[in-house]
């Protein structure tokens, strides 16, 4: 999409500091973080908002959630319910959906935010 900072990034028309790529899913350190840790998983397609997502949508919204506890991990703020993880004391994941729900990039993306104690919504 025209004007899509997002699409931008995936085309690389705009840097960024990729942490996880694959054929579906982008994922790179917000540019202001909310926390200690603050990334966003983007898909790579240019939906607009949860609320546009389907049926079609299922498989990729399952994998951008699976996704998060994995690079929550690997950044510092992974958690395992037996008490395993490393340095760590879990994290935050939030989609925001339309002007009341605060979202400001109509392009998909799935926040995923850690480091001590968080103090955002
Ligand atoms: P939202 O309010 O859910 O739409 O969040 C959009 C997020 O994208 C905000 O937290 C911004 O800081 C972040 N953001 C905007 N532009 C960039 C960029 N070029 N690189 C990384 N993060 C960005
Ligand atoms: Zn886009």
């Amino acid at each position: 999409m025209d004007n899509c900072i997002f699409c931008k990034i995936v085309a690389r028309q705009i840097s960024s500091k990729p942490i996880y790529e694959d054929e579906e899913l982008i994922a790179f350190h917000d540019i202001r973080p909310a926390a200690a840790i603050h990334f966003l998983i983007v898909p790579k397609e240019h939906i607009p908002t949860l609320a546009s997502c389907n049926e079609q949508h299922q498989a990729l919204l399952g994998k951008m959630m699976l996704l998060a506890p994995k690079l929550a991990q690997e950044h510092g703020c992974g958690y395992q319910a037996n008490g395993d993880a490393v340095g760590s004391g879990g994290f935050k994941t939030q989609f925001n959906i339309g002007p009341d729900g605060g979202q400001e990039v109509y392009h998909l993306h799935l926040h995923v935010l850690g480091g001590p104690r968080l103090r955002h919504g």
